[in-house]
């Protein structure tokens, strides 16, 4: 049982399923990187801000898996956003994930009031064209953000990693994305773990004789998105992982449908995020 991947406009591929791992010190995220990839796991999310990529260098080292055979993300935080700024941050990045090149590189937050996003893309544009960030992407922007981006360089994020889950689905983002080709990833997919007691998602658990963990990833699998469900437990990251042997019907998938907008977002409104 793999994980299925989904391919970008530039070519590459990202596995589908990967591991997240914010609120993850150091000393924790190296077992826990190790444990993914003995699970399975072959793409890892962290950023500079969880001050984890140390760890998680270890954990891929130690892990004996090939650096090729791994996907590796990480972010850009929003005081180093500016061109000469995100060039320096991302060579420390590097230096603390011991590697040359990351897969994918994401603008953590658009920052609006900053206003550096477009700058910090052209450095993206240059790290790209040197090939230590493999592809290139965006994280918490608005279509109206990514817009910009295009409008000002003619170069499309390959990626827009937001928060989504089952009551707070992002249609607006979602439509955006498919115009431009840009694929959708899934941050707080559990809902922060707000989800997994849901009635709903319970009773489909129940009648697939899955856990609600199970099927909420499982949705934003057949949905199309890349996900990266968090936990430290090594039970419960292989039970993350092994949701590749079922799908949601049809009456499945119109009662999470149902379940939009019955939260609301729980991180910061992009748009307004003062960070
Ligand atoms: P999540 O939705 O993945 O939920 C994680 C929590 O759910 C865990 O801490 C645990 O308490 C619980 N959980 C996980 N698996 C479980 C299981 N099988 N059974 C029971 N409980 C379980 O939340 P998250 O960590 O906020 O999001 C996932 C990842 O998304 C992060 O680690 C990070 O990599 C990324 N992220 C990105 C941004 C961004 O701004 N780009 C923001 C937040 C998170």
């Amino acid at each position: 049982t793999h994980t299925p991947i989904i391919t970008f406009h530039d070519g590459h591929s990202i596995p589908q399923v990967g591991l997240g791992v914010w609120q993850t010190p150091n000393d924790i995220a190296a077992p826990t990187v190790k444990a993914a990839i003995d699970a399975g796991y072959r793409h890892v999310d962290t950023a500079a801000i969880y001050e984890n990529e140390e760890g998680v260098g270890e954990g891929i080292r130690s892990s004996g898996i090939d650096r090729k055979d791994l996907f590796l993300t990480t972010k850009l935080w929003n005081d180093e956003q500016g061109f000469d700024s995100t060039l320096k941050a991302f060579d420390k990045s590097l230096k603390r994930l011991g590697t040359d090149y990351v897969d994918l590189y994401l603008i953590h937050w658009p920052a609006p009031k900053r206003d550096r996003y477009v700058d910090t893309w052209k450095a993206f544009l240059r790290l790209k064209e040197e090939g230590r960030a493999r592809s290139i992407g965006v994280s918490n922007f608005y279509p109206e953000h990514i817009d910009r981006l295009v409008q000002e360089t003619g170069v499309v994020p390959v990626i827009n990693q937001i928060e989504l889950h089952p009551d707070f689905q992002q249609k607006a983002a979602q439509d955006a994305h498919k115009k431009l080709n840009i694929a959708t990833q899934s941050w707080s997919p559990l809902g922060q773990g707000k989800l997994l007691d849901n009635a709903t998602i319970g009773a489909i658990a129940a009648k697939h004789g899955r856990t609600p963990a199970q099927v909420i990833i499982r949705w934003h699998i057949d949905s199309g998105f890349v996900v990266i469900p968090k936990s430290i437990t090594p039970s419960r990251i292989v039970e993350n992982f092994q949701v590749f042997d079922f799908k949601l019907d049809a009456d499945d998938i119109a009662a999470i449908a149902a379940l939009d907008n019955a939260g609301a977002r729980i991180g910061p409104d992009p748009k307004t995020a003062t960070f």
